[in-house]
């Protein structure tokens, strides 16, 4: 069996997290402060803060942006649901911006045209979170200049791209946005079991998105409403937060597995390079990518249209998945989920996205797949699209 992703985890990486359940402190200790300047440094942000996944990292960023009710939010349908959830969490309206049909990113023309709409009707978006699908970065500097123009924030969910880079800049160091935000799923490129970071240059987004982590309380004296001399008072909760914490073990594994990032990223990309080879020419769409960018493949997804080889998606994943190559598919567009239906969206909302999750398909891409596991994949890709 085969998946299309998983974690890679070495005797270091269990080390360091054994050290920490042999110590004082299991969570609320120095592992988590060390993690957050680990990755804000490697970025080159701020300001990092890490939290129990990136789910709660775009929620704490939702709010620290001020995102509430009569707002409203804009991102791309081609995601995990939880980049349109966390508007929605703020009781925020959310609305869908359709992808480039060869980035698969969300458009800038796009965009573009939804924001001249959208200002006529007085309906102009607080926040939009572009997602750099895959690994690759969006187009950063068009949807900045975009923001400036129409007084959007960005939220960039880079939960696929930790270790990628646009304009010779790693993701993350917050040149077009205001936060950024990354997951250590286990499918990630680096994990830490579960977990999340949001990173900024913005000590005042940083330390509202601390709050709001855990439980909207500061324990800090020149933050606190005064109390009477007589009164012991050690901490208070200023606003309504959460515990959305990552705790020390996790972040100890997350301090381990970044040292190896470098290493990851490159063995991603060479399993990618070798598939573009191998697939040159088959009837195939493997994955283009941006003069700008240099993604950091947390997937490979080709696309399988069937006026070029006859094959139709279905047929092409229930065949890989019979041989145990798992194969998978990113992604439905979030708003054919049903509860986003609910909310009123319907099939055909934005084009380009439904063609994409009509022909793409995932392919194995992970540090660990070896080359003659790839072999196998890349055989069985050439028999099926060679035998018709
Ligand atoms: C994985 C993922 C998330 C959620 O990450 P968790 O850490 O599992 O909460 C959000 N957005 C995208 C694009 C993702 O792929």
């Amino acid at each position: 069996m085969i998946p299309y992703g998983r974690q890679d985890i070495s005797e270091a990486d269990i080390a360091a997290v054994v050290e920490v359940l042999r110590s004082d402190w299991i969570t609320q200790g120095a592992m988590v402060p060390r993690f957050e300047q680990a990755v804000a440094s490697y970025c080159g942000a701020a300001h990092g803060v890490a939290v129990n996944s990136a789910t709660s990292a775009l929620h704490i960023a939702c709010l620290a942006l001020e995102v509430g009710v009569g707002d409203w939010v804009w991102t791309s349908p081609n995601t995990f649901v939880a980049s349109a959830n966390c508007a929605r969490y703020c009781g925020a309206q959310i609305d869908f911006v359709d992808i480039d049909a060869n980035s698969y990113n969300m458009s800038v023309t796009c965009l573009e045209a939804k924001l001249a709409t959208a200002k006529r009707q007085g309906r102009l978006p607080k926040v939009v979170i572009p997602v750099h699908f895959a690994g690759q970065s969006c187009e950063m500097a068009a949807i900045f200049a975009l923001a400036q123009q129409y007084g959007f924030k960005i939220i960039e969910d880079a939960s696929h791209a930790i270790g990628g880079s646009y304009q010779q800049r790693l993701i993350g160091g917050g040149h077009y946005s205001d936060i950024t935000v990354f997951s250590f799923h286990p499918v990630k490129i680096i994990t830490t079991g579960e977990g999340g970071m949001a990173l900024t240059q913005s000590a005042m987004l940083a330390k509202r998105m601390q709050r709001y982590r855990s439980h909207g309380i500061t324990s800090d004296a020149s933050e606190m409403d005064s109390r009477p001399e007589s009164e012991i008072c050690n901490y208070q909760q200023m606003n309504l937060g959460f515990n959305y914490r990552m705790n020390d073990i996790q972040a100890a594994l997350g301090v381990s597995q970044l040292q190896r990032i470098d290493a990851f990223i490159q063995r991603r990309r060479e399993i990618a390079a070798r598939y573009d080879a191998e697939f040159a020419d088959l009837p195939l769409i493997t994955p283009w990518q941006h003069q700008d960018s240099a993604s950091s493949y947390h997937l490979y997804p080709v696309r399988v249209r069937q006026s070029l080889c006859g094959i139709s998606q279905k047929q092409f994943y229930t065949q890989m998945r019979q041989q145990q190559l798992l194969v998978n598919l990113h992604y439905i567009p979030v708003y054919r989920q049903p509860y986003y239906q609910q909310l009123g969206f319907s099939a055909g909302y934005c084009l380009e996205s439904e063609a994409f999750y009509h022909e793409t398909i995932s392919l194995p891409i992970y540090f660990k797949l070896s080359d003659s596991e790839q072999s196998q994949v890349i055989e069985a890709v050439r028999e099926f699209f060679t035998s018709g």
